[in-house]
């Protein structure tokens, strides 16, 4: 059991998290990033990503998160296998962490970057049968249904990004989507439309998953029609859920206030938790955009501002506002 310390404590180990480190580290934070149960965070579990900016062709999400790792550790962060499991904010900063392994992690500044989770639908069976013929990752289970009929839940990028995914895999891609429209982004419900493997079939809850974990485990799925009532059966090998995500914030419950949605707030236009000298970054305080891209704009402006924390200055944006009107 031994104690870290640090000037700049990272949790969270995906876009976020590792921009804040490559800033922090170019700052002379020496900051240490624990890396959480997922390392890379979600582009690990997802194949092209063709919107983040540098790259002409194609790139894969975990390759994106292996050279963003080695740049952090290029510039002199500490990277740590370890998942923080209780979090001490009470007095303010140093800020203390505990990792699973026993070890100790204090820093001057905490930048919290733990990011979001897959939601799930909460009906019978998806949780029986889950690895059994349910899953929220088509990229990490769709090699097993090669040659398989299989559905995807949900109408947004991530739903109609599994269903072509999953065309690699299967011939017959099922989209369920409970309304009439997807509100996933023009560009991807044009492939999704024009493919030949994909039928999408509108208005349908998905009211349980039916079959034997024990044996041959999905076999259907139980369907109520949202217009007419009407109820169905849909057969399939694997059911792929995506409808979304919710943030990481159980290690921050009682001590940082969140939304509705269960996301950090944060001071409207900055990484400011309510705690000075903590920040969040990424997914986890940002519900709109949710973006590799972003979460990585983000993470640099919480590591800017964790550097002039510990420098004992501030930045008052308001004051500057008021200075640049001044000014005119
Ligand atoms: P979204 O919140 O955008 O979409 C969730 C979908 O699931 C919606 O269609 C919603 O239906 C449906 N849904 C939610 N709850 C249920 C439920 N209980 N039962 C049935 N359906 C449900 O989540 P995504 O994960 O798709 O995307 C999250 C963010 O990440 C977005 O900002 C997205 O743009 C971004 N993203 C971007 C990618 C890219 O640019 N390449 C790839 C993947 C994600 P309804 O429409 O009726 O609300």
């Amino acid at each position: 059991m031994a104690t870290h310390k640090t000037r700049m404590l990272i949790i969270g180990s995906g876009p976020a998290g590792l921009s804040a480190a490559i800033y922090g580290a170019r700052a002379m934070m020496e900051p240490i990033v624990v890396q959480g149960l997922q390392p890379g965070g979600q582009l690990t579990i997802t194949t092209d990503v063709e919107n983040y900016p540098g790259f002409r062709d194609v790139v894969q999400g975990p390759w994106l998160m292996q050279e963003m790792q080695a740049q952090a550790e290029h510039v002199g962060t500490r990277m740590m296998w370890d998942t923080i499991v209780r979090v001490d904010l009470e007095g303010g900063s140093p800020f203390r962490a505990y990792g699973d392994s026993g070890d100790i992690y204090e820093g001057d500044t905490l930048v919290i970057a733990t990011g979001a989770q897959a939601k799930w639908l909460g009906v019978p069976g998806e949780m029986e049968l889950g690895g059994k013929g349910v899953s929220a990752c088509a990229t990490c289970d769709g090699f097993f249904y090669r040659g398989k009929k299989v559905a995807v839940i949900g109408g947004g990028n991530t739903a109609v990004e599994e269903a072509l995914y999953l065309t690699n895999h299967s011939d017959d891609v099922t989209l369920i989507h409970r309304r009439d429209s997807l509100r996933a982004e023009r560009i991807l419900q044009d492939r999704l439309f024009n493919h030949p493997k994909i039928t999408v079939l509108w208005n349908q809850v998905v009211e349980g998953f039916e079959g034997d974990p024990l044996a041959g485990g999905l076999t259907h799925l139980s369907l109520k029609d949202r217009v007419t009532g009407q109820l169905s059966k849909f057969h399939c090998d694997g059911a792929f859920v995506a409808i979304g995500h919710a943030p990481s914030t159980e290690l921050f419950k009682g001590q940082l206030p969140v939304d509705e949605g269960g996301y950090l707030i944060v001071e409207p236009g900055t990484p400011k938790t309510a705690i000075p000298g903590v920040f969040a970054c990424g997914d986890v305080m940002d519900h709109t955009y949710r973006q590799a891209v972003t979460a990585a704009g983000t993470g640099c402006m919480a590591a800017l501002d964790a550097e002039r924390f510990v420098s004992g200055l501030s930045i008052d944006l308001h004051g500057h506002a008021e200075a640049a009107e001044a000014a005119e």
